[in-house]
């Protein structure tokens, strides 16, 4: 079992520190990043939804549900200690680079490029992935060069800091049950496998170069490099404020919107009735619009007529105000301690 140890506040989000058995650390536990966050309150909150953001989102949550199916089996490995970090961002020369797996060993570092694809997979003449599935052909990079493009970014990002001599190796995980994968290559393979390879990958690294106190200080010094990537909505993609699903979604028929009634909130369709369902109206509202919000927008986005219902709804809540009476806005944040 996993024991949320220790939550902290970094760059808006949660960190949750996960302990395990031995002394390996989760530092940076499988989460749904904010753009998929952004990309899913989309699909809830959207008329027509555009075809590039449905086949975003599906990339995205494809991406997610890969990465959160990791920690099962290298749980499964009995090797030495490791601390692991999900879905990590850097920057390095101006550029991001994110790895979906990053495990700091002793005597090495593994990335893991995570691919959670179903189908036929297999590689081309000109070694891009093709994936087969049904009558339908897809082509994508190669994901042994993906892979070797960010460890050749890591390994010049920890030269930097004076982390020279430690290996880094590279695996392609294909992480979904249903993948049918016909490549023979020794670093890529489906997840059953990916115990049996760490044991082969450790005797092949003999040499332990850091200690474990070094390797927390380093995963502690990455993981405070991590920048999450934000979509700007209304500028990255064509989203149109007009088409929002505006309200208070019913949990149980969403998106049919609640009705104000007596202080809380009624259903029309299942008469529901919740004091408090705005809150993930409003998480909603943090992901679209972002961290601030004014009287005006939350009636806007709530669907409240009355000035008063609003300032009522902001000092129950009780949100830190700033600015002057005329431009005075809300910060949102400590709503998503509520998160859906
Ligand atoms: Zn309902």
């Amino acid at each position: 079992m996993n024991e949320a140890i220790f939550l902290s506040l970094h760059s808006d989000f949660f960190v949750i520190l996960t302990r395990r058995g031995d002394d390996s650390l989760i530092l940076k536990p499988p989460q749904k990043t904010k753009s998929l966050l952004q990309l899913e309150i989309l699909q809830d909150r959207y008329l027509e939804v555009p075809p590039d953001i449905v086949d975003a989102f599906g990339r995205e949550l494809a991406g997610y549900l890969g990465e959160k199916s990791l920690p099962y089996y290298m749980n499964l490995t009995s090797l030495h200690s490791h601390y692991d970090l999900y879905n990590l961002r850097l920057e390095h020369n101006r550029h991001h680079f994110q790895m979906d797996g990053l495990f700091l060993f002793s005597n090495f570092l593994l990335i893991i490029e995570v691919k959670h694809l179903i189908g036929k997979i297999m590689l081309n003449d000109a070694h891009q992935l093709i994936q087969s599935k049904d009558t339908e052909e897809k082509v994508y990079d190669n994901p042994i060069m993906q892979a070797a493009l960010q460890k050749e970014q890591l390994h010049s990002l920890l030269s930097k800091s004076g982390y020279h001599s430690i290996p880094i190796h590279t695996l392609v995980v294909f992480t979904h049950k249903k993948v049918n994968l016909s490549i023979d290559h020794p670093d890529i393979i489906t997840s059953q496998l990916l115990p049996f390879r760490l044991k082969k990958l450790s005797k092949d690294f003999p040499n332990h170069i850091l200690t474990m106190d070094q390797l927390l200080t380093l995963g502690k010094e990455l993981l405070a490099l991590h920048s999450e990537k934000n979509l700007n909505l209304l500028q990255d993609t064509h989203i149109d404020l007009r088409n929002i699903r505006r309200g208070v979604f019913c949990p149980k028929c969403k998106p049919i919107v609640m009705k104000r009634r007596h202080g809380g909130w009624v259903c029309p369709n299942c008469n529901y009735k919740n004091r408090d369902c705005h809150i993930y109206a409003l998480i909603d509202f943090i992901y679209l619009f972002g961290e601030f919000i004014t009287n005006r927008q939350l009636r806007w986005f709530l669907l409240i007529d009355s000035e008063y219902t609003a300032t009522r709804i902001l000092k129950d809540l009780g949100l830190k105000a700033e600015g002057n009476t005329k431009n005075r806005r809300y910060n949102l944040l400590p709503l998503l301690k509520f998160q859906r």
